[in-house]
């Protein structure tokens, strides 16, 4: 792990002419996430290229990218500003975010919560005392700024739900990339009570998809290139919440409830209200 290099580390997949997919695994980092990849998309145009996120920042990224450019220009985005979608901005010129989370990466990001990670890679991370500098330049993203790559049109939508400037992006050849809205596997949600916000999200995505002929989803966490389903199943689950209620499983470390559905482990956050619920859950599952 000590002489582990960037190349190790990235899993690098060409998808298609245009899209590069570079995965860096997260349960590496800090399983408790229950979150096995993070997935990077470099979209390639004629003229310029557009990076969507930057990964933990564990290890260097640019030069995993730069042999994709062949002289093009670079530009990167972040779909949100949570740490595994930051982590490697400072090694970027300039990046775009969201004007909702451009605070987050304008001054030190914390990273002081990994110090009780189990596994060993963070101690890379000692290098910067977890602490990852701020964004050198900002440009903020507030509209409906279209990305004209060169024979590739990249369009995006403020999708808030799972941050208040989550965005999810999408080209003019059938591609979503949805950021941490939707994904397969462990899914982590606002309260009970505030999971209307998220299907409306969820919601705008379908009507997108329908609109703009997409049909392959692109999650930052697990699989992708899915089908569009992906986006009606688990709007179609949060709806009902209700109905699955009752299998919920304390997770103390997440703070949220665990409710297995099949594909998605739907993680909800504990609202106030059921604080003491799951204080009890938590101890009954410590008895046992
Ligand atoms: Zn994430």
């Amino acid at each position: 792990m000590i002489n582990m290099i960037s190349e190790d580390w990235y899993e690098v997949i060409k998808e298609k002419d245009h899209l590069i997919i570079i995965k860096e695994k997260l349960d590496e980092i800090d399983s408790r996430y229950l979150t096995k990849y993070t997935n990077l998309f470099l979209i390639i145009g004629n003229k310029e290229c557009l990076l969507i996120d930057t990964g933990c920042g564990l290890f260097p990224l640019k030069p995993i990218i730069e042999k994709f450019l062949n002289g093009k220009r670079l530009k990167v985005v972040n779909t949100h500003s949570h740490f595994d979608h930051v982590g490697g901005n400072g090694e970027f010129d300039s990046v775009f975010i969201h004007k909702n989370e451009e605070m987050f990466i304008k001054n030190n990001l914390d990273l002081t919560f990994l110090k009780e990670a189990p596994n060993t890679v963070v101690n890379r991370y000692s290098n910067i005392n977890l602490i990852l500098p701020p964004t050198k330049k900002i440009n903020t993203l507030s509209g409906s700024e279209v990305f004209n790559l060169g024979g590739i049109d990249v369009g995006y939508i403020h999708n808030a739900g799972h941050s208040p400037g989550s965005i999810s992006l999408y080209t003019d050849k059938g591609e979503l990339f949805p950021g941490d809205l939707v994904h397969y596997g462990f899914i982590p949600l606002p309260p009970k009570d505030d999971i209307s916000l998220m299907v409306n999200s969820i919601e705008k995505l379908i009507t997108l998809c329908n609109e703009k002929n997409i049909n392959e989803i692109y999650p930052s966490h697990e699989d992708y290139g899915v089908s569009k389903d992906i986006l009606k199943d688990l709007s179609n689950y949060l709806k009902n919440i209700d109905k699955y209620w009752e299998n919920r499983i304390p997770n103390k470390f997440n703070n949220a409830w665990e409710i297995d559905v099949g594909r998605f482990k739907l993680m909800v956050k504990v609202g106030i209200k059921e604080r003491k619920d799951f204080r009890n859950r938590v101890k009954i599952l410590k008895n046992e």
